[in-house]
């Protein structure tokens, strides 16, 4: 197998093989993941939900601009959907009402929501408690398949002739007459003369590795549990259900329901593991929140969400290192962006149209980061 490429996309997560499959029509590209299986980290540890309550506008436009991918694939992507129907439900209590105000708002431009009074919160999501008064619904949630999504690019990047190694720790990178040459742990030597940077929680430390100013990303700890939904739950009809403020949200899952404190513990990049108190956290708002009783806890896991300062993704060009590409800083939201995140990403790469109108180059630029001092 020939080590050189037009393109080298270190990370295979969600960001690196969806970008990967996008600049594969154009360019050679291999994408090199350290782990021995792809999406092994984040990617497949999130709460796997396309809804626009996460983030701000940006996010949500993105989210926008994505959403066509997953109700119609390109032909051959997959063969199984990339997700299925769930409703969206934002609850409130009285002393919450202001807040889901402003929230409809906001999430107005992007969705058509429906208002509910505490009659149609509670037809929507019986197990909520008699002080969820308001809430707002998004009838068109989607609940992702984070497998199918990897599976399709990682299909579509070899279709185009692209590669994808496994197994592939990238230990040293320099740049050499015009390309970079990387180096993996087990000694692999390859070489060209772009470097897509989507290591997830590691972006940063890979940087480091190129001698390239990291942009300050912080990795941050989130956690699920899962539990028995009580005798009798029609748990096909659950929405994804989520407290205006970033308290609680559940969801059905396989059979029983998940429930996430919304907890966001700064970490350091690592096989992030649950942690008791957290999900502790997650039982006490549930039951807080709900008329459920959580008996045992049967499964848990917990998956980092990495951020910029800004809280925006970062895609473009390092404006001080010649060839060097960030795609990193999706946060909380890297699936349901991923098709227009890679859009992006591979018009960047290769000098071609600006792909998403309603969203400024700028915003996710890394010179952003470099404006400030180091
Ligand atoms: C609990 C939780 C809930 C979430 N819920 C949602 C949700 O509902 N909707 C949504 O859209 N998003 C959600 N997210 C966010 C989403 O999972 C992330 O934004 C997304 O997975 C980030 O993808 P990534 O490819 O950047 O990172 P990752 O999936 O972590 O991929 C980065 C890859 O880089 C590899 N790597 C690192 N260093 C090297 C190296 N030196 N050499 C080779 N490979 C390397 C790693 O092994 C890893 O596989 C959630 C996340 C969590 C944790």
């Amino acid at each position: 197998m020939p080590n050189t490429a037009d393109v080298l996309v270190i990370g295979g997560g969600i960001a690196g093989l969806s970008a990967a499959a996008e600049i594969a029509s154009q360019a050679r590209v291999i994408v090199l993941e350290g782990e021995s299986q792809i999406g092994f980290h984040s990617s497949g540890r999130s709460a796997t939900m396309l809804h626009y309550a996460l983030g701000d506008p940006l996010i949500r436009a993105l989210t926008l601009a994505s959403r066509s991918f997953f109700d119609s694939p390109p032909d051959g992507f997959s063969d199984v959907p990339l997700g299925r129907r769930m409703a969206v439900l934002i609850h409130a209590r009285e002393d919450e009402r202001t807040a889901l105000d402003a929230l409809n708002e906001d999430i107005s431009k992007f969705a058509a929501l429906q208002r509910l009074d505490a009659t149609g919160v509670h037809q929507l999501c019986p197990l909520l408690r008699p002080d969820a008064l308001y809430g707002i619904a998004d009838p068109n949630g989607i609940r992702l398949d984070p497998h199918a999504m990897l599976q399709g690019f990682a299909r579509q990047l070899r279709r185009s002739g692209g590669e994808l190694r496994t197994d592939a720790r990238v230990a040293v990178i320099g740049r050499r007459s015009g390309s970079w040459q990387v180096t993996t742990q087990a000694g692999d030597k390859l070489s060209a003369p772009i470097v897509v940077n989507a290591a997830g929680a590691w972006a940063d430390a890979v940087a480091k590795l190129a001698g390239v100013r990291p942009i300050g990303l912080l990795p941050k700890r989130r956690t699920i549990i899962t539990f028995d939904a009580p005798v009798g739950t029609d748990l096909e009809l659950l929405p994804f259900a989520k407290t205006v403020g970033d308290e609680l949200y559940f969801a059905p899952e396989s059979g029983r329901l998940f429930a996430c404190p919304m907890d966001e513990v700064p970490s350091d990049p690592c096989d992030a593991q649950p942690h008791e108190y957290e999900m502790a956290l997650a039982v006490e708002r549930m039951q807080e929140r709900t008329t459920v009783t959580v008996q045992r806890i049967v499964g848990r896991w917990a998956g980092l969400r990495s951020f910029t300062a800004d809280k925006h993704p970062v895609v473009g060009f390092a404006p001080d290192a010649e060839g060097f590409f960030w795609l990193a800083g999706q946060g909380g939201a890297g699936l349901q962006t991923s098709p227009a995140m890679s859009r992006i990403a591979a018009a960047l790469v290769l000098a071609a149209r600006w792909p998403v109108p309603g969203v400024a180059e700028a915003e996710l630029s890394p010179a952003r980061f470099l404006r400030q001092p180091a």
